[in-house]
């Protein structure tokens, strides 16, 4: 036992064991491999840093670590919760190396195989998942970021020449953001296909950039971005195309193929299900940048929960002075955002683990898009809760926070983008919303008004009495669980409900769900407050270790109320909490603070992070 966790009364490696779950093993190698010496913290921002992070990476690859998720006829695995965790473990570390991997292995070989066919996979994956084909993924436009569906750089098809010719109209329609581009050898450049003078939409090229000297090829312009906020580890870059020809075979043609001749032809007939079927690909990555975030998120607060033990301020006179975590307030800033971390660490599993299997069973219709809606909830949860966090545990260390050194002013600047790349969060949980309102549509079509409310009747209202009632009820699993469900449902149903009434009203479709973005927001974070807490207190239920089940049920209350004391005023207007429950929370949730502040060193310790990574001399146990 370290001294950080001496005094923990449970097993603290279990726990991590517990934590880990599957795939302890590449876990493990990965936490040795970033403790390495090799990996030691170098925080220039320049151009040897890039290099440094390329070396970096290309350990890793050698590791065979970036190729886990690959087929085995192309040099792999074929693990992709592997991968998965490999990825969720690097998030501990150096941010920039995590991306410039998850561009490498994850957008620019994972498209290449969940896009292209047999052919494709043959010739670039093996080379890919080695790092000797260095690559990257270019989607988005200077003018389209979030709106994919309109991008504006076109392949249009010769038959004479039996190519496309790729072109960027004007400059806004320059492929922007792109990581790794300024080393990458070739792109998976994402065009309007034209073939025949018809658009086919947006449509996946395997496009070469480099020469094998490294020189930028004919027609190709690569610019890059500049600093940035953070991150500066990655080279991000501008792309733009005259007039490039490519050869037919570079059309990654899952969703569609064009012939010699010049004829489309596509497996799925719709141009809108198309598209959101090559758009699906995306969904891995998307739960990928939450569990990394996720890890940061981790890291963050084992430096300032270490640092709140040990640092002292203020005390009663005569007396030594008091550690800062044992001050209420610094409990409620370091404590709730503990919970949520060990919360949101469960329910990533879960998502992970259900849009692996969605992608491996193929699932299509409302099975898919439930997966969908949770990984983009997930992400948007995850990154959120990684960006505020972060900034309170700088805050928590006062000016030891703000030293470099310290490292949660960078892991600040670095985490800060992941709410805006692999989707912007506010657009995912509009995406989020609208698939889950195609499942009550179904509902509500068949239903009168009356039948709505009847459905959302107060299932176990927490009309307490007396205050005692409502503290226990408060801590009753079962109502943190329904007061969850209840608040998701209702938002939904309400949601479609007044579009189906705005739409009869002679609205059209999209317009009235734009003029309720709000509320669809809403819901889709109420579906994830829910989603949170079933993961969590499943994970407390299967818990094999006695011992610390007891700590991960405080937890548990602590991200429970935690969730409900946000919603509290809603919970009030819709009459589903009585005043006595309300004025409960707060202090339920500050008792519960004091609960969990004996464990609190061993539940940053439980997470594993080797102090060669953690790097903060304020955060060393
Ligand atoms: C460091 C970095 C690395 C990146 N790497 C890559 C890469 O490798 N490859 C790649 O293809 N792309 C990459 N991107 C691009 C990234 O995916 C986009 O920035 C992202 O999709 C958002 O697009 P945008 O920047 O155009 O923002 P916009 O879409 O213009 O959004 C700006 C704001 O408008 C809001 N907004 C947009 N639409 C709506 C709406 N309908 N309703 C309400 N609000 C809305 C958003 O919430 C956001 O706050 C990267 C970006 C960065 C910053």
């Amino acid at each position: 036992l370290t001294p950080a966790t001496a005094n923990a009364a449970w097993d603290v490696a279990s726990l991590t064991r517990f934590l880990d779950g599957d795939h302890r093993e590449v876990r493990q190698r990965v936490r040795t491999l970033l403790a390495d010496p090799r990996f030691a913290c170098h925080r220039d921002d320049g151009q040897g840093r890039r290099r440094q992070v390329l070396e970096r990476c290309t350990v890793l690859a050698s590791e065979g670590l970036g190729r886990l998720h690959l087929p085995r006829s192309c040099g792999g695995a074929g693990d992709p919760a592997a991968y998965l965790a490999v990825v969720e473990t690097l998030g501990l570390g150096d941010l920039s190396l995590l991306v410039v991997f998850g561009v490498q292995f994850g957008l620019f070989a994972g498209s290449i195989l969940a896009l292209g066919t047999d052919a494709h996979h043959r010739r670039y994956l093996p080379a890919a998942g080695r790092f000797d084909l260095a690559g990257c993924f270019a989607m988005t436009e200077t003018d389209h970021g979030s709106n994919i569906r309109d991008l504006e750089t076109v392949a249009r098809y010769d038959p004479a020449t039996e190519s496309f010719v790729l072109h960027t109209p004007h400059p806004g329609a320059g492929k922007d953001y792109i990581g790794n581009a300024l080393e990458a050898h070739m792109a998976v450049v994402f065009a309007r296909l034209e073939v025949a003078g018809e658009d086919r939409g947006v449509h996946p090229f395997v496009v070469p950039l480099r020469a094998a000297g490294g020189g930028i090829l004919p027609g190709r312009h690569v610019e890059d971005c500049g600093g940035k906020a953070g991150l500066n580890g990655v080279g991000n870059a501008r792309l733009a195309f005259d007039q490039v020809r490519l050869p037919r075979e570079s059309l990654l043609d899952r969703f569609g193929r064009v012939s010699t001749g010049g004829t489309y032809t596509t497996p799925i007939e719709s141009p809108a299900r198309r598209f959101l079927t090559m758009l699906g690909t995306l969904v891995p990555g998307r739960v990928s940048v939450a569990a990394a975030a996720l890890s940061a998120t981790k890291r963050a607060l084992t430096i300032a929960v270490r640092y709140g033990a040990g640092r002292r301020q203020f005390g009663p006179p005569g007396a030594p002075e008091t550690p800062i975590l044992d001050y209420l307030v610094h409990q409620r800033r370091l404590l709730p955002p503990l919970a949520t971390t060990y919360a949101l660490h469960f329910a990533v599993r879960h998502a992970g683990r259900e849009v692996l299997a969605a992608f491996a069973e193929g699932r299509t219709g409302a099975d898919r898009r439930r997966v969908d809606a949770l990984a983009a909830g997930v992400k948007a949860v995850a990154t959120w809760h990684a960006v505020t966090t972060v900034q309170t545990c700088r805050e928590c260390c006062g000016g030891q926070g703000y030293l470099a050194v310290n490292e949660l002013g960078p892991l600040r600047s670095d985490v800060d983008v992941f709410t805006t790349f692999e989707g912007d969060n506010t657009v995912l949980l509009q995406l989020a919303a609208k698939s889950l309102l195609a499942d009550v549509r179904g509902e509500l079509e068949k239903s009168t008004r009356l039948d709505v409310l009847r459905h959302l009747a107060r299932p176990v209202a927490v009309r307490a009495t007396t205050a005692t009632a409502a503290r226990h009820r408060l801590r009753d699993r079962r109502f943190q669980l329904e007061a969850l469900r209840w608040r998701e449902r209702h938002l939904l149903a309400e949601l479609g409900g007044r579009l189906k009434r705005a739409v009869q009203a002679g609205e059209e479709a999209d317009e009235a769900f734009l003029a309720r973005q709000d509320h669809a927001v809403e819901a889709a974070l109420a579906h994830i407050d829910r989603v949170v807490l079933e993961a969590f207190a499943a994970a407390v239920d299967s818990c094999p270790d006695f011992s610390f089940r007891p700590v991960l049920a405080l937890l548990c209350d602590l991200y429970a109320l935690g969730r409900i004391e946000v919603a509290a005023a809603w919970f009030l207007e819709h009459r589903y909490l009585g005043p006595h429950a309300a004025r409960a929370l707060r202090p339920q949730i500050n008792a519960l603070c004091a609960d969990v502040r004996p464990h609190a060193l061993a539940l940053v310790a439980a997470f594993d992070i080797p102090d060669a990574v953690l790097a903060a001399p304020i955060g060393r146990p």
